[in-house]
């Protein structure tokens, strides 16, 4: 009988399991803990479960950990990239980023990307399938372990792939994250990034969760914005902000969008002053980055002084708009350059 990644069960499931397999009902708490907490490799080392359980438990299931083939961490701010391989082969990357006082780790959600957003380092591998709910939480449960040290106290889902379109084991693996006995991180401490996905941004509005939701918009005129995200093609600016408007409202929560500057494609004065018009009157947060180049992309950053002139355009008009430098970037762990350098590896051997 092929058995099932424990990982991959919410607590109700998990619970059901254990009732069919021992005609009781508890003792999921305990096991959260060892599996999250602790992160045990092996049902023997869950000491204070009965052995029965414990037989029961291996005799269905398995503990699922990914193989690590892979770490670089920058000498200059600590950011550590982690490169996974999967039980199919598949392989995802994994970023801690450490600072002061916490600790994020940047999530994959997905092997490959269907977006094929333009400046993204991700976009010409194409997209193989979804990650499970135990691949995604062992991306942390690996992190942890091999960091005893660090708290883990945000997630971000913007590494490889597009979360809401895993919606499910996304919102599965987010509903663990949360959970007392296994990550206890908040949901107001966990992003989701999109690049404007709208049936998953309208369903997130009713799922009462917490989360962070982070758009990445990077312009406020759809011909450019079809040139640079496809996405947008599907799901325009005027369907996108209806969107994301209804969310604020039936949240109460506000948006972040992530703005990536890309020198003479939406970085101009008139770029600056049609995202002001885009977002005004909406509780929003911007969230503007310089374009992280990518070997063999032709997009630049813009200079210092454009870069400057692009914000003051957003304060003048009432924005809270703050602009920040990609982090890790001499190992190649900056946004949208995750698998790029393994594959130009990969491909040179
Ligand atoms: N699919 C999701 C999450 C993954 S990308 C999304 O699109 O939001 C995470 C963020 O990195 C997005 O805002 C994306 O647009 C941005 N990004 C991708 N490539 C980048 C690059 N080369 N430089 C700066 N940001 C980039």
């Amino acid at each position: 009988m092929k058995k099932n990644r424990i990982k991959d069960l919410s607590r109700a499931e998990l619970e059901a399991a254990l009732k069919e397999a021992l005609g009781e009902h508890y003792r999921v708490s305990q096991i959260f803990r060892w599996l999250y907490k602790a992160s045990v490799r092996s049902f023997g080392e869950m000491t204070d479960i009965p052995a029965p359980l414990r037989l029961a438990l291996d005799s269905k299931t398995y503990i699922s950990m990914p193989e690590l083939l892979d770490l670089k961490r920058s000498l200059s701010d600590g950011t550590t990239k982690y490169l996974f391989k999967l039980e199919d082969g598949s392989t995802i990357e994994t970023v801690l980023l450490p600072e002061r006082s916490r600790n994020t780790v940047c999530l994959s959600s997905q092997v490959g990307c269907k977006f094929a957003c333009d400046f993204c380092a991700s976009a010409p591998f194409g997209f193989v399938r979804n990650l499970s709910q135990a691949e995604i939480l062992d991306e942390v449960v690996f992190i942890k372990n091999a960091n005893p040290g660090a708290n883990i106290t945000n997630l971000v889902f913007m590494g490889i792939g597009e979360p809401l379109d895993n919606y499910d084991n996304v919102m599965r693996a987010v509903r663990i994250f949360n959970d007392k006995d296994a990550f206890k991180i908040g949901a107001r401490k966990i992003t989701i990034s999109t690049c404007g996905v709208v049936p998953g941004i309208e369903k997130l509005a009713k799922e009462g969760l917490q989360v962070e939701l982070s758009v990445s918009l990077h312009s406020a005129d759809d011909s450019v914005r079809s040139r640079i995200l496809p996405v947008n093609k599907r799901y325009a600016l005027k369907n996108l902000m209806a969107a994301c408007k209804n969310y604020i409202r039936a949240t109460n929560r506000i948006i972040t969008f992530e703005y990536v500057l890309i020198d003479g494609v939406n970085s101009s004065g008139p770029d600056a002053l049609a995202l002001a018009k885009l977002l005004k009157a909406m509780k929003c947060k911007v969230n503007v980055i310089s374009y992280n180049r990518i070997s063999g992309s032709p997009y630049r950053e813009p200079k210092e002084f454009a870069v400057r002139a692009f914000m003051k355009v957003l304060k003048d008009a009432g924005l809270n708009a703050t602009h920040r430098k990609p982090k890790g970037e001499e190992i190649d762990a900056g946004c949208g350059q995750l698998r790029i350098s393994r594959f130009e590896k990969e491909g040179a051997e």
